[in-house]
């Protein structure tokens, strides 16, 4: 599909078909450069009504699909997602802007959600228990909900969808996705290969837009279930409206990671795990570690001196060079945002040691970029640290005691990783036992749980009862049924009972 200026314009996929509604359209960046590349359109609200019927028609014949098959389209999936790995690297790098190496990361993480959902017959199988009673079975099973919905984030645009619909596929439910408006096209592209896969049309659709779209899905009483990943306050929003209008939610929002660097932790170790988790992917990562809690002013003096030195070395700019350790942001107006916020903690007294404001790789002067930058003496009530920034920007916070590190990551608003560096056992196991965060790393920068485990954080980083993906995935898109048996035999006839039946 073409607009006007003939540029590409971003549809939606109904019903196993692609459907242009271009009525009305947004940019898409390339934000290497800075230039527009695409428009993606914007649902209106019959749009994804349309949807919503094709999956809601779709469903009697998917739930009732033998899992096992199921399962095999899942199988299938996951071989066209590595088949095509290098064009989805691509939609990825040119739309948001990571580079095709970290692109590659994301993408196996989100393949491994699909070899889990393969397993779907074992989690599936239930619970069963014979001879509850006399000549009496029971059993659990878990059934689809049946029209679901995913809303997501512009951070991960192909693993964070893969969080969600392998997983609520296989369960037997249809899907309506909304992926983020800001980098659609490696969204659509692999919702596109399921029908490859053998998935029944109808079972998955896209819907691109933004607000109109989201309410849409929020509102309409055949949507069952509502999965969301993106920033605190649509977070709350979504999970706010969702369980408002019945429906089941789960809400994944911002996050503030901190990592404690004890006095005895290995440095250089430190330096190398700490660069590539605050500047990878520009810091655009919910799990990124912005914030390096130094017990002890040593700590935080040498701590300084190797970053600042290793610095100097980091490579960014533009997606397609491999050798590049990091890429833009996301847009022009997020840039003014952590530029923003950099200035704000400079004003609020902390020490800009390495800035990235005046940041241009050449050749790139008009790409969104913004410089690996460090900024000691961070205090707890500066806007810098109470916000996430969502850039690559380190912030180091000096304190004195554990004690004291431990206490600041348990006030904060956000609980969603961190991380405790320390060569010291009963720390690091006191650490895990009582910080207030979901996802907890001890020497691993990056704790994203694989996907047969779940992810989640705690305080404001979700709403919900339910992690994303792995067992608690399996849980949020499926529904307990318990059932008890008994074939009676013609000649053992009971009378009525009226107390509480029991085997006493
Ligand atoms: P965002 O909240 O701006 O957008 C997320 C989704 O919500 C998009 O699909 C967007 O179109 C939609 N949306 C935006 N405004 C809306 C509104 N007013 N009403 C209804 N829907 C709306 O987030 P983003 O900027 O795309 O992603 C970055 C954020 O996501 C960061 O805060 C990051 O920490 C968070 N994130 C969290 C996790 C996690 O697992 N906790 C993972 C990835 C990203």
């Amino acid at each position: 599909m073409t607009n006007s200026n003939t540029q590409h314009v971003v549809g939606h996929l109904i019903n196993g078909v692609a459907r242009d509604d271009a009525s009305r359209t947004q940019e898409v960046y390339n934000p290497s450069t800075g230039e527009i590349s695409k428009y993606v359109a914007i649902a209106s609200q019959a749009t994804v009504e349309e949807a919503i019927t094709a999956a809601q028609a779709a469903f009697p014949a998917w739930r009732d699909t033998p899992v096992i098959k199921r399962a095999r389209v899942m199988f299938k999936f996951k071989e066209l997602l590595e088949q095509n790995a290098d064009k989805i690297c691509e939609l990825i790098g040119q739309e948001h802007g990571k580079i095709l190496h970290d692109a590659a990361g994301e993408l196996q993480r989100g393949i491994e959600n699909v070899e889990y959902a393969c397993s779907a017959p074992e989690f599936l199988k239930g619970e069963f228990s014979k001879n509850v009673g006399p000549n009496i079975d029971s059993w659990s099973e878990f059934q689809p909900l049946g029209v679901v919905a995913g809303i997501t984030p512009f951070n991960f645009p192909a693993m964070v969808p893969l969080w969600m619909y392998p997983m609520a596929i296989v369960c037997g439910n249809c899907f309506i996705l909304k992926p983020s408006e800001r980098d659609p096209s490696s969204t659509l592209f692999i919702a596109q290969l399921l029908k490859q896969a053998g998935l029944p049309d109808g079972v998955m659709n896209v819907v691109n837009g933004d607000k109109v779209a989201v309410d849409t899905l929020l509102h309409d009483p055949r949507i069952q279930a509502v999965s969301f990943v993106g920033s605190t306050p649509i977070a709350e929003y979504i999970y706010a409206t969702a369980t408002s209008t019945g429906k089941r939610c789960q809400a994944l929002g911002g996050a503030k990671n901190h990592a404690i660097v004890m006095p005895d932790a290995d440095l250089d170790n430190v330096v190398s795990s700490l660069l590539g988790a605050a500047f990878g992917s520009s810091g655009e990562r919910c799990m990124a570690l912005s914030v390096a809690v130094a017990v002890g002013d040593e700590v935080a003096d040498r701590l300084i001196e190797c970053l600042s030195q290793q610095i100097q070395g980091l490579k960014f700019g533009c997606y397609a060079d491999k050798s590049n350790d990091f890429g833009p942001v996301i847009t022009q107006q997020h840039k003014n945002k952590v530029v923003g916020y950099i200035n704000s903690a400079e004003q609020d007294g902390a020490k800009i040691v390495v800035d990235g404001r005046q940041a241009a790789p050449q050749g790139f002067e008009n790409g969104f970029f913004v410089g690996p930058t460090l900024i000691d003496q961070v205090r707890p009530d500066m806007l810098s640290y109470k916000e996430e920034i969502f850039g690559p920007v380190l912030q180091i916070v000096r304190v004195q005691t554990m004690q004291q590190a431990m206490d600041l990551i348990n006030q904060h608003e956000y609980g969603n990783g961190t991380c405790i560096y320390t060569r010291d056992g009963e720390a690091a196991r006191y650490f895990s036992d009582h910080i207030q965060v979901g996802m907890v790393g001890i020497n691993i920068p990056l704790p994203v749980p694989v996907a047969y485990h779940s992810f989640g954080g705690w305080k404001r980083s979700l709403f919900g009862d339910l992690y994303a993906y792995g067992p608690d995935g399996a849980r949020f898109y499926t529904r307990r049924k318990t059932i008890t048996q008994r074939w009676p035999s013609a000649n053992v006839r009971e009378g009525a009972q009226f107390s509480m039946p029991t085997l006493n």
